[in-house]
């Protein structure tokens, strides 16, 4: 049917995930319990057990439609981060509101800037609906704000922003932020992706931006420190009058109730996160030191992940693969010379620090 599909549909370039434990095990023919994953930024503390709870307890309500309005976790959102509910649009992940920002902003020809290498899906999205991205180079892996600004023209619709960036790590500080966001001419969109903010001690606020009536959008995202990635749940925020628009452009049951229920509970648990933001420090701690100790330099981060500089990327993620260890090559992000290593438990950390020297030695060139 290919000569159907839109030009576009062709081009498009295809998202490498992280691999599923059970489809290396499978493959490698390797019993499950041994394998670890450290390739997708996942947390390896899981969901609180009271996210745990309301999940399963909104599961004996798996008959029903969710509510499409996402009603109570609104409330609990807007309650715990000082926003008004008509502020937030929750998303299946905060990668559907990426791609809503596309279905409601970006027409064929809109430029949108973003940094390189960053989150891969931006660009993916910019090219969903034919605009074009400009991507600018990060410098000493962090975004350079001053080159990106000197991007931006007529053309530009909207301006995406990581930190901590993935897949490096890296922040920008919060007045560097602020002033970049002030400085943007108001026919573009600046996209604030706080999908690590609470990996940070004191992440950068945009809600005073938001207050003055500038056109500042921030996502957030329980797939990282709350542990629901698999749940898919996430949100934007920005004006009221942004969030209408963006509600008009998406699915009516966009999110499903054990989701819901999920971040809802997770919200509530401030002893947890606090928990997984110092056990993440730790870990991230462990790793650099031993990493440093066998002779690899790793991007100083301030994610729930490490920039590894390997030698052969592609060769590591397989040589560890082997071992049980999945990491995430880079290729696919013009790192060929890298991975990422998302931060696990302490066992799990010294796991891959004992499978690294033998992987160093293969893959070295
Ligand atoms: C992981 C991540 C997200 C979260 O995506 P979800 O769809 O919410 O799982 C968003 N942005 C960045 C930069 C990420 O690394």
């Amino acid at each position: 049917m290919k000569h159907l599909a839109k030009k576009l549909v062709e081009r498009q370039p295809v998202y490498e995930p992280g691999r599923p434990i059970d489809d290396v095990a499978r493959d490698l023919g390797l019993d499950l319990k041994s394998i670890i994953k450290l390739a997708s930024n996942e947390s390896p503390f899981g969901p609180s057990p009271r996210a745990r709870e309301a999940a399963s307890h909104a599961l004996g309500q798996g008959h029903l439609y969710p509510d499409g309005n996402a009603t109570y976790l609104k409330e609990k959102i807007a309650e715990t981060r000082a926003l008004r509910p008509e502020q937030i649009v929750v998303g299946n992940g905060s990668n559907e509101v990426i791609e809503l920002l596309g279905h409601a902003f970006l027409r064929p020809g809109d430029e949108v800037v973003m940094g390189t290498p960053a989150f891969i899906v931006y660009k993916l999205v910019t090219l969903l609906f034919e605009a074009v991205p400009v991507e600018v180079p990060l410098v000493d892996y962090r975004h350079d704000l001053d080159a990106m600004a000197a991007r931006v023209t007529d053309k530009t619709r909207m301006v995406f922003l990581p930190s901590p960036n993935n897949p490096t790590g890296t922040a920008n500080t919060a007045d560097e932020i602020l002033a970049f966001a002030r400085g943007l001419p108001p026919h573009v969109i600046f996209v604030f992706d706080e999908a690590y903010a609470e990996y940070l001690d004191s992440p950068p606020d945009l809600r005073p931006l938001i207050e003055e009536g500038r056109n500042v959008v921030c996502l957030r995202t329980f797939s990282k420190i709350y542990g629901l990635a698999a749940l898919r749940i996430g949100y934007g925020y920005g004006s009221a009058e942004w969030a209408s628009l963006l509600n008009r452009v998406r699915q009516p049951f966009n999110t499903n109730a054990v989701a819901q229920a999920a971040a809802t509970a997770a919200l509530d648990d401030v002893e947890f996160v606090r928990s997984c933001r110092r056990r993440n420090r730790e870990g991230r701690e462990q790793l650099a030191r031993g990493l440093a100790a066998a002779g690899f330099e790793s991007v100083p981060s301030e994610g729930n992940f490490l920039l590894v500089k390997v030698g052969q990327g592609r060769a590591f993620f397989e040589n560890m693969q082997r071992e049980g260890v999945i990491v995430r090559p880079l290729d696919g992000y013009g790192l060929p010379e890298f991975v990422r290593v998302s931060i696990g438990t302490a066992a799990e950390n010294e796991r891959f620090l004992r499978v690294l020297e033998g992987c160093r030695t293969q893959s070295r060139s």
